[in-house]
């Protein structure tokens, strides 16, 4: 079946070949058209989950297998949500070690991106608590890699982006919390200096800062961080002392149709901009906060991703190296205030280091922020490209959708190598995504 799809950022737009296999062979049989990718719950933001001749769903392959309450261990199927995870162990005191800032992510998606969150620091990496995976590979046959066997499988699927084969199963391990509720400190932050002198000195459990793009000269960088921890269950208030996992459900609402590209000009980010500083100023200091609303605020507006209007949205997501970060960063916020092309979006945060060998993060600090679509901010983004490049940094894969092969190749030169590793396997060519065609990877 034919269809018209994309990623969450609606560019580009592509018709697929799309099948749902429910079994292992239903999913063989969907290989044998290749080249094929396959496909979670959509939520990367470019074409990394599309191929025109073959895209596969993976949702259906979505059980849940074991649970194993010594160690934390989950056993399931890739396309199982991490937001199923949640609802199911949270209320028995286990919540992922390692998160996204959304919960609509399917297991498959987190290890083939190798996600972080805003603990990378302390927690590192999703592929830093996984146990094991098994892929189907081009030939159909069911591989099983951990550290011991078919390691180096092991090591490169994380942030591979599917193009290691079809995840289909994998054991993980979740961290033991104390309650559903996190303690959250935020701290206004007057420019990019301040903001990197509390997340470079904090040991709080999870650290982020959000900042407004449009701040300039002095102002440059100005932000809220935002620290937390789990709260113990004597932190929490008596009414909920005694059931501290449970977290009434949210409101949801939704964004009813595409903005109209005029309506995120720069004077509406401006003022949202001054809006959410002048807010978080307001409430700086403590508060406690339920799990659902500190890590995924944006899961409460469903379909955020139309307001940037039917053009669609970019996300461009770097990491500069701790030695050159603070040079990098301004040069990059410079070029996005210069430009007045802000974003509602633009976030920091301090990565550690990280072990897998193709995944994105590294220690220092990762900028992400979103861009309407649109000849102008094409070209500010391949200008935000070209200093990231300068200062050594490197590119999100999960947030790409418009990068060319070749400032890849300048960036990251871990690419070479993972051809070899594709082309050992029998990779190369029996999975692809648009992506991998663009980038020649
Ligand atoms: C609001 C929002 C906030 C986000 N915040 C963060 C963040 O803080 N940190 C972060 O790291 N990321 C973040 N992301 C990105 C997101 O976590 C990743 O893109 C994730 O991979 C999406 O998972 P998915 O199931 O939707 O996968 P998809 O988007 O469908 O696919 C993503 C990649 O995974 C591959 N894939 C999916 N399933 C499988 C499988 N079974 N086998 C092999 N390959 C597979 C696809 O081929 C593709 O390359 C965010 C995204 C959104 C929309």
């Amino acid at each position: 079946m034919s269809q018209s799809l994309s990623g969450w950022g609606r560019y580009p737009v592509l018709d697929c070949e799309l099948s749902q296999p429910r079994d292992e062979a239903a999913l063989r049989a969907a290989l044998v058209q290749g080249p094929v990718i396959a496909r979670g719950n959509g939520r990367a933001y470019g074409d990394s989950a599309l191929q025109p001749a073959g895209t596969i769903d993976m949702r259906a392959m979505n059980q849940l297998h074991d649970f194993d309450p010594a160690t934390g261990q989950v056993v399931t199927e890739a396309g199982v949500l991490l937001g199923d995870i949640i609802t199911a162990f949270l209320p028995r005191g286990w919540f992922p070690a390692v998160t996204p800032g959304t919960k609509l992510v399917t297991i498959g998606g987190c290890i083939a991106s190798d996600v972080h969150g805003k603990n990378h620091r302390h927690a590192g990496g999703f592929s830093n608590h996984l146990d094991w995976i098994e892929l189907m590979g081009a030939d159909g046959q069911v591989i099983r890699a951990d550290a011991n066997s078919n390691p180096d499988l092991f090591r490169w699927t994380p942030g591979a982006m599917g193009l290691t084969g079809v995840i289909l199963r994998a054991g993980f391990r979740l961290q033991k919390v104390t309650s559903g509720w996190i303690q959250q400190d935020t701290i206004a932050c007057a420019n990019l200096g301040e903001a990197m002198a509390v997340l470079e000195d904090t040991d709080a459990a999870y650290s982020v800062a959000w900042f407004d793009c449009l701040g300039r000269g002095a102002a440059l960088g100005r932000s809220l961080v935002m620290l937390g921890e789990h709260a113990a269950r004597d932190d929490l208030p008596s009414d909920k002392r005694h059931r501290p996992f449970h977290v009434p459900p949210r409101r949801r609402r939704r964004v009813p149709m595409d903005a109209p590209a005029a309506a995120l000009n720069r004077f509406t980010l401006r003022a949202f901009n001054r809006l959410y500083h002048w807010n978080g100023r307001r409430h700086a200091g403590r508060a406690l906060v339920d799990w659902d609303s500190y890590f995924y605020p944006l899961d409460a507006i469903l379909d955020w991703n139309r307001i940037y209007g039917r053009a669609g949205f970019a996300q461009f997501q770097c990491v500069i190296p701790l030695q050159s970060a603070r040079d990098g960063l301004h040069d990059l916020l410079g070029a996005i205030s210069e430009s007045g092309q802000g974003s509602f979006l633009a976030v920091l945060k301090r990565l550690g280091p990280q072990d897998s060998p193709f995944a994105f993060p590294m220690e220092g600090y990762t900028l992400a922020l979103d861009f309407p679509v649109n000849d102008r901010t094409l070209a500010l983004l391949r200008e935000l490209d070209a200093i990231t490049v300068d200062h050594g940094g490197r590119f999100y894969l999960t947030k790409d959708s418009r990068l060319s092969a070749e400032t890849l190749r300048h960036a990251d030169r871990r690419v070479a190598e993972f051809a070899e590793i594709r082309n050992k396997y029998g990779l190369t060519g029996a999975f692809a995504s648009a992506q991998s065609e663009r980038l020649n990877l």
